[in-house]
């Protein structure tokens, strides 16, 4: 097997110039980088790496940030790239739960790294690395460098070898780590790099570098040696620029950048031409959002559902369906998805239940949570393993996937389902509403009842009429079941640094 560790190698004497990665603060050609990343791994070998021990990486998206992650691969590590959106707290009981060895920090993050103090249970501060400058604990990375050689032999792994842990953001619970091992992420790679992401891609990313979201895109970019543009930092009118300046081919983003791009009122002035494919992840991409970036954004759109534990995948090409942009699209090569009822049972087609799953490329499971792990899996009557996806949907009759709602944030009022999503595709289509999302809060008759929050369009009327008129609108194309106990104006819903609507965090002032 060519590891991303081996094939680095070759592109740093195959494409020694071409500029592997540019961050806010510079670029690196492949020599470079690859150059880099050999030495972290000789010096993380040195200091007692072993194969298989945990790197974490708690980083903004930034060259650095990158050759760590290729040199915990080169020394045969497992890399635990951490979010500086969590508190000190839960990345503490991530750095524990994976028993990381090292953990290199960015400047940015160093005060979340003093709220970690004396919570570690291994990590010592001889294993803390700061990416950027030495501070009065921490090596700077160059100094703790030193004179390593630039030349390393990547270690031989097999594909059962773990990759990487992720955890995830907790919308729905505690993080728990998900490790994928070498057998997902290569078929990973090789399935995304049909998407063009090969030696001549152009990658602007900006997402973070922990979210699956953007793993999905940057490894096959890497393995094939085409060219990352990296943004510590999301912003619609940079991402143009960047995107003009660099002749960009490929992104992929998160439903709400897309709405934030298409905003934008200097769009239409920036030359997106080189553009060949946009991904989408994460959460819905509405219908409407689609139909305006086919219009104005050139290249084509493929959305991509799945979990960051794989064993589910579908993908819609946009370009090929403009009468299913209200799907997720259909499951990708190898892949399968049934739906099922609440016990378990398959349910025929067209009907309404959880989605269930397999593909090439599934988790080894959840760290040290062997219980959560066998929680997720479906056996069908054929005795096939499936993964529960969480998430409530159905599939039409040309086997197109549609998702309604996380099972965990429907709403049963009065024995009914109630899919939030509904709901809020009908707030939305309100030319005075910009954002909405609907919660379930208790109800003495229902049980539960829904709430409509709204964000509301700039230049929109004022707050007390607007609720009360947007009530009365939204009910009356509303079914009978579905309807709004009430609507609050908000000033803007809270988001995860993926972009999805924290509902967890939207619902818990109403619940006791
Ligand atoms: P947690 O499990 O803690 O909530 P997370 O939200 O980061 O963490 P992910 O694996 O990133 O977990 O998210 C998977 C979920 O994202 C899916 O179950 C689904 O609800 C949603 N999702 C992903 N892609 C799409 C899509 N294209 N359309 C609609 N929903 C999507």
């Amino acid at each position: 097997m060519e590891t991303i560790g081996d094939r680095i190698q070759d592109l740093a004497a195959a494409r020694p110039h071409q500029t592997a990665l540019i961050d806010d603060q510079g670029s690196v050609s492949w020599r470079e980088l690859v150059s880099l990343a050999n030495r972290i791994a000789n010096r993380l070998r040195a200091e007692g790496l072993r194969e298989g021990d945990t790197v974490a990486l708690l980083s903004e998206n930034r060259i650095e940030a990158v050759a760590v992650y290729l040199a915990t691969l080169v020394a045969g590590g497992c890399v635990v790239p951490l979010s500086g959106m969590a508190s000190g707290d839960s990345l503490a009981l991530m750095v524990n739960d994976c028993a990381a060895r090292f953990l290199f920090v960015s400047k940015k993050n160093l005060p979340l790294l003093d709220t970690m103090t004396g919570k570690l249970n291994q990590l010592t501060a001889a294993g803390c690395i700061s990416l950027d400058t030495d501070d009065d604990r921490l090596s700077g990375l160059n100094q703790w460098l030193g004179q390593t050689d630039s030349e390393a032999k990547p270690a031989k792994v097999t594909l059962d070898h773990p990759f990487n842990i992720i955890y995830s953001s907790g919308t729905t619970g505690t993080p728990k780590g998900i490790l994928h091992d070498y057998r997902f992420r290569q078929r990973q790679m090789v399935r995304m790099s049909r998407f063009g992401l090969d030696g001549n891609a152009v990658n602007l990313v900006s997402t973070p570098l922990y979210s699956n979201t953007t793993l999905v895109s940057v490894l096959p970019t890497l393995f094939n040696g085409g060219t990352l543009i990296l943004m510590a930092r999301f912003d619609a009118r940079r991402f143009l620029e960047l995107a003009e300046h660099h002749r960009v081919t490929h992104a992929m983003l998160v439903p709400v950048q897309y709405q934030r791009i298409l905003a934008d009122p200097g769009f239409d002035r920036f030359d997106l031409s080189s553009f060949q494919l946009k991904l989408c992840t994460s959460a819905p991409l509405r219908a409407d959002v689609i139909r305006e970036a086919m219009a104005r954004w050139p290249g084509n759109i493929r959305e991509v559902y799945g979990l960051t534990e794989g064993g589910i995948s579908t993908c819609l090409d946009c370009a090929a369906h403009p009468d299913k942009w209200e799907s997720v699209g259909m499951p990708t090569e190898g892949a399968e998805v049934r739906v099922i009822d609440e016990q378990g049972n398959e349910l025929p087609r067209g009907e309404t239940g959880e989605i269930v799953g397999r593909a090439i490329s599934m988790m080894r499971g959840y760290v040290n949570r062997d219980d959560q792990t066998r929680e997720m899996l479906w056996t069908s009557p054929e005795g096939q393993v499936f993964y529960r996806s969480g998430d409530m949907g159905r599939v039409d009759e040309d086997g197109f996937v549609y998702i309604l709602d996380r099972r965990k944030d429907m709403i049963i009022s009065g024995g009914f389902n109630i899919y939030a999503t509904d709901l809020e595709q009908v707030l939305l289509s309100h030319p005075a509403v910009a954002d909405a999302a609907v919660i379930g809060i208790p109800s003495e008759q229902w049980g539960e009842t829904p709430l409509g929050l709204v964000v509301l369009a700039p230049g929109a009327k004022g707050r007390e009429q607007s609720e009360a008129e947007l009530l009365a609108w939204a009910n009356s194309n509303l079914g009978k079941t579905q309807r709004l106990a009430a609507i609050e104006v908000r000033r803007e819903l809270p988001r995860s640094s993926i972009g999805k609507v924290l509902k967890r965090e939207l619902r818990a002032p109403y619940w006791p």
